[in-house]
């Protein structure tokens, strides 16, 4: 299936042509220069962008994909979760667009597009595999059991760890986003500079839960430690502090993860949202795997963060299974994974 997709569900507005697992076009207009000014994400804001971008990048996404609109078979969009005045710019679009072209319309979990963002890179990727699931808005672990069938594993009890890169970021003057500018950083400092807590969660009984997280006891740690430094040290040890809190949140990721996949014989790991572009997490985890026999997809880095071929790709998968949504569909903020079933007409 040939299909049209649409992203809004936070700061990128993207649009993309899809066929099945195959890009046809795929554009992102970030607004980071908006909100940096800000130190992160102004939800009014975001809206307002959506709606001056979205209609020009539906155009250009069609030409530069030699579709026309007989071409289409469904419109995807991202229905839930995320900011609700910025998802229902890209509904009302696909809403629209799906009545003025007596299209489907699809509605899209806007992480089961990041789960699927591999398959546009390994279109021979199936289910079951677990997916490990690191953005700016979660950190979970997901087994794919079939297509639109997900349990989660595990999760965050706290801050998502692409909250705590860009919180340890700000600490450290690192500017907005901080992913990608800790992720640089990394490379020229100590990773053992540091010792700093991997945010185990205890358990009633005792032990520690295997796949559950937290990543705020981390961030306070950092913090504290900068405070500390800031009394004696001249310049504060920037790269050292990044390499350290970046190790220390990949050894967290990978040990959980490769337990987890041990523990429900699950061979592939899929590696899917922002952080999957982190450096460190990639080699940690990459190397983990291979000494277990486990095999690891991450999506290529301009895959990782929000894109609307990733929901394209979900969006076909579906169509596919005639999973359509009504006209009627809605904005959720928040949705669990679970229930993407309920997106669909019975
Ligand atoms: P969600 O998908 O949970 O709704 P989101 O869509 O805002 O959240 P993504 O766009 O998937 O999140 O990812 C953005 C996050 O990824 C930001 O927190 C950013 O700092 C982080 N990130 C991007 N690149 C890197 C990197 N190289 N290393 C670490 N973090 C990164
Ligand atoms: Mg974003
Ligand atoms: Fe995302």
């Amino acid at each position: 299936a040939t299909v049209l997709a649409i992203e809004t569900s936070c700061d990128e507005t993207a649009v993309a042509v899809v066929r099945k697992r195959h890009i046809l076009s795929h554009l992102v207009a970030s607004q980071v220069a908006q909100h940096r000014p800000y130190g992160g994400v102004v939800p009014e804001i975001a809206s307002r962008q959506h709606v001056e971008a979205i209609n020009s990048l539906v155009a250009q996404a069609l030409e530069q994909s030699k579709s026309s609109w007989t071409h289409i078979d469904g419109i995807a969009v991202t229905c839930a979760p995320g900011l609700v005045g910025a998802l229902l710019v890209g509904l009302t679009v696909a809403k629209t667009l799906a009545m003025l072209h007596d299209k489907p319309l699809i509605g899209i979990h806007h992480l089961e597009g990041h789960i699927y963002a591999s398959c546009l890179e390994n279109p021979d990727l199936q289910p079951p595999f677990l997916c490990l699931l690191v953005s700016g808005g979660h950190t979970s672990l997901i087994e794919v059991k079939d297509h639109g069938c997900y349990t989660t594993l595990g999760q965050t009890r706290d801050d998502a760890v692409g909250e705590a890169f860009d919180k340890v970021a700000r600490l450290l003057d690192l500017g907005y986003p901080g992913g990608p500018a800790i992720d640089q950083l990394a490379q020229t400092g100590n990773p053992d500079a540091f010792r700093l807590p991997e945010g185990k969660i205890s358990l009633p009984g005792g032990g520690f839960h295997p796949y559950d997280s937290s990543f705020s006891g981390l961030k306070t740690a950092v913090l504290r430690l900068v405070e500390k430094l800031r009394e004696t040290e001249p310049i504060l040890p920037t790269a050292d502090l990044a390499a350290s809190f970046q190790r220390t949140v990949a050894k967290a990721l990978t040990q959980r993860t490769i337990a987890c996949a041990l523990d429900r014989g699950l061979r592939t790991i899929v590696v899917g949202g922002g952080v999957a572009a982190n450096s460190g997490l990639r080699q940690q985890l990459q190397q983990a795997a291979q000494k277990q026999g486990l095999q690891v997809l991450f999506p290529p880095i301009s895959l990782c963060t929000d894109n609307a071929a990733m929901i394209g790709c979900a969006g076909a998968e579906h169509l596919e299974r005639a999973h359509t949504s009504k006209l009627t569909l809605g904005a959720q903020s928040r949705m669990a994974i679970a229930n993407i079933m309920d997106l669909y007409q019975p």
